[in-house]
């Protein structure tokens, strides 16, 4: 309960005390302590009004989450279409009037094209980066081997023409989601295999190792490497370290990476050495 102190002052006390009776059974003394709780209570209200303010912010980040992804869907979608106006004009304007036009003409309606092109794919990726959400459907057993084979077919072509060498060991089963686990091995395998060194043709070496409560996935290229300084910065929307000219993309990537791989439950982390090569870790954990 509280008191006032000598000084006026509210105090919070906490009393205990025992009651002596006489052979009657009456209430004859009391003796007991009292102790000044006041800063363990004063402690305790801190902490309550911080937790309450703490929940008020973590709903209000939850919905702005929500009102962001639901912005980038909507956008995504309603941006689609004027695009494909601009596509379609340009093919028809090179196509009824190219023979009227000069050298720039043709310049001018290709640069317009291809600005078009890129800003759908940049459309394309956002919308798989908004689509990203908890809701996803459910786990199931998952053959990373044929995961990897998969892989391996659908880039055929590529890795016959970048001469490259995919070194895969033996891969287990896991209990995950199949859409997300596929997004973030083929991207990080697809850009090993992007950002590789022009002289030499590029080793992609991907494991699994099995630690107690989770799975530690490793993809391991011989690239061009990242400077520890951009660690971060390349998991960020839209963070690019190179020019279109050089490497082709559109900076989401490794943002669909991270967002998928942190609502899996995981962290997603890189090593890496300049002209060396570069060593993204992944983990899932296993319940
Ligand atoms: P994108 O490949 O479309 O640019 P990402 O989000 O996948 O987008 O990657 C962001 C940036 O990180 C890339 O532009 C590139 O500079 C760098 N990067 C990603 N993976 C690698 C890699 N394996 N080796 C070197 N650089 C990489």
């Amino acid at each position: 309960y509280r008191i006032f102190n000598a000084n006026r002052k509210v105090i919070y006390v906490h009393d205990r005390g025992i009651i002596i009776r006489d052979q009657n059974g009456r209430a004859i003394r009391m003796v007991g302590a009292m102790t000044n709780i006041t800063d363990q209570k004063e402690l305790s209200l801190q902490l309550n009004k911080l937790n309450s303010s703490l929940k008020k912010y973590t709903i209000e980040l939850e919905q702005s989450n929500y009102e962001l992804e639901q912005f980038a869907f909507v956008a995504s979608h309603d941006l689609q279409e004027p695009l494909r106006m601009i596509s379609s004009f340009m093919d028809m304007l090179q196509k009824r009037y190219g023979n009227l036009l000069d050298e720039k003409g043709h310049q001018y309606i290709y640069f317009a094209m291809n600005g078009a092109k890129r800003m759908q794919q940049i459309i394309l990726d956002l919308l798989e980066y908004a689509k990203i959400s908890k809701e996803q459907n459910a786990n199931e057993k998952v053959d990373i081997n044929l995961l990897l084979a998969d892989y391996s077919l659908l880039r055929k072509k590529l890795i016959a023409e970048k001469k490259a060498e995919l070194i895969i060991t033996h891969l287990p089963e896991i209990e995950t989601n199949k859409a997300a686990i596929t997004q973030i091995i083929h991207c990080l395998i697809d850009n090993a295999l992007k950002y590789s060194a022009k002289n030499r043709a590029p080793i992609v070496e991907f494991s699994v190792t099995e630690n107690k409560e989770e799975w530690l996935f490793s993809i391991i290229d011989n690239g061009i490497g990242i400077d520890e300084q951009f660690y971060t910065k390349i998991f960020t929307i839209f963070q690019r370290l190179h020019n279109r000219v050089d490497y082709g993309g559109t900076g989401i990537g490794l943002s669909i990476v991270k967002k998928q791989v942190e609502y899996l439950g995981g962290r997603v982390w890189l090593e890496s050495k300049i002209d060396v090569g570069s060593k993204f870790y992944f983990t899932i954990p296993k319940n």
